[in-house]
């Protein structure tokens, strides 16, 4: 996958030239479930405070807080250091505007500190279209304020067939980056986009896009629909909220997308050596390789292939600096030759999917920089790029009744929007 996620990351990844696909109006899309934007905050204060001056960024200081698991506003400002009283008087004054209980996991709290060190400013933003703060004043401690945005949600199509790269391709169909690499990840379980991609595969793809009243778009949201042809073979996958806020993509028959480990756990790396059989390459002598090996620069990051636990984190002789994984249904995963851990990355820790856990180096027995990457089954090394694994949740009757009915809605939208297209490109 690393391959064209490479090429496309940057600092805006948003900010693409306008596009030409027609787009139709989608009533029932949930805008509540999108992603927050990554705005600047002095962006957000000079439209949210009337009076916010000309803030000094020298003096000012920000943080910008992930809500987790468990989490409290009231928590997370303690945490940051916030006196009890100015969090319970800023959470207070909030109430006006925002009921605190409505935070969700992954959504931000920035934090603006006075010189003093004191609470200056707290904002979060709901949604893509509001945006709500409270703001020391003099008088009555911490006041509130809102803004919301008039942003009209559309949802755009593209299709593609694949003569080089999926990048190329998705470009000359200005897809925009930030949805090509969602597009990327929501396939990463199944698919290696580096190895797998073959001339005359295609994709479709559907997704939102929020405009303001001149019709701009202001921001991309989420994929809807995306389907993957490869070598003839038709993968589609659809957006459905399992519950408020927590999202997934599932296939025709209900099963999702998710894998329990990705097979390749880094990216823009190369395969440079297979599972099996090889002459070591210090050693000398022919020696089974239980792993595969990615050549990739050091300080690359290295991704933990799927939850689960450390169980080791340290030097392991030949291996270098090393990590193994613990992961559900007896699967465990190994990381090899790392330059070093990312901090907070310790035995015990509980990892995620695509957190990263450390960085690409050539420690241990290691002839250049290059994750050495092992899945173990049951204890023993397994190929990882052949092993087959179990597929993620499958629906349950109830929510599988719900999904088609999503699913009916998408194909029809998808339908008339395809229409749409063939229409203008003549
Ligand atoms: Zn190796």
């Amino acid at each position: 996958m690393g391959l064209f996620i490479g090429a496309v990351t940057g600092p805006d990844a948003d900010g693409m030239p306008a596009f030409s696909e027609p787009m139709a109006a989608v009533g029932e899309t949930d805008v509540q479930t999108a992603p927050a934007p990554e705005q600047p905050i002095e962006t957000i204060l000079a439209s949210i405070t009337p009076s916010a001056g000309n803030p000094d960024p020298v003096l000012e200081k920000k943080r910008s807080l992930k809500v987790r698991n468990g989490d409290t506003l009231m928590s997370i400002m303690l945490s940051a250091g916030i006196a009890h009283e100015d969090a319970h008087d800023a959470v207070s004054a909030l109430r006006a505007v925002y009921d605190p209980r409505d935070l969700r996991v992954g959504q931000r709290v920035h934090l603006t500190f006075a010189p003093d060190d004191n609470l200056k400013e707290m904002q979060l933003d709901p949604s893509v279209v509001r945006k709500v703060a409270v703001r020391r004043d003099e008088a009555t401690s911490f006041r509130a304020f809102e803004t919301k945005r008039n942003l009209t949600l559309k949802i755009s199509f593209a299709r593609g067939t694949i003569n080089s790269s999926l990048y190329k391709s998705a470009a000359r169909q200005n897809v925009p980056l930030s949805v090509l690499a969602e597009l990327v990840r929501i396939y990463s379980w199944d698919v290696d986009f580096q190895r797998e991609i073959q001339k005359g595969d295609a994709f479709e793809v559907a997704y939102e896009r929020f405009l303001d009243d001149d019709g701009h778009v202001v921001r991309h949201g989420q994929v809807i629909y995306a389907r993957m042809i490869l070598s003839g073979a038709a993968k589609p996958l659809y957006r459905f909220e399992l519950r408020p806020g927590k999202t997934d993509y599932f296939d025709d028959t209900g099963r999702s997308a998710k894998r329990p480990l990705l097979r390749t756990p880094i990216d823009g790396a190369r395969l440079s050596s297979r599972f099996g059989k090889r002459r070591h390459p210090i050693l000398g002598y022919t020696k089974m390789h239980r792993g595969v090996d990615f050549a990739a620069p050091t300080g690359t990051p290295i991704y933990a292939a799927g939850d689960g636990v450390i169980t080791f984190r340290g030097r392991n002789s030949g291996y270098g600096k090393y990590i193994r994984i613990r992961h559900a249904g007896g699967f465990n995963s190994a990381y090899a030759h790392m330059s070093r851990f990312r901090k907070g990355v310790t035995q015990g820790s509980r990892v995620k999917q695509g957190q990263v856990i450390g960085y690409v180096g050539s420690t241990g027995r290691s002839t250049g920089p290059h994750l050495h990457y092992e899945i173990l089954a049951r204890g023993r090394q397994v190929n990882p790029l052949t092993i087959k694994m179990p597929s993620g949740i499958k629906l349950g009757r109830k929510d599988f009744a719900r999904f088609e009915v999503k699913r009916a809605n998408i194909a029809t939208l998808v339908a008339n929007l395809q229409k749409k297209n063939t229409i203008t490109q003549r």
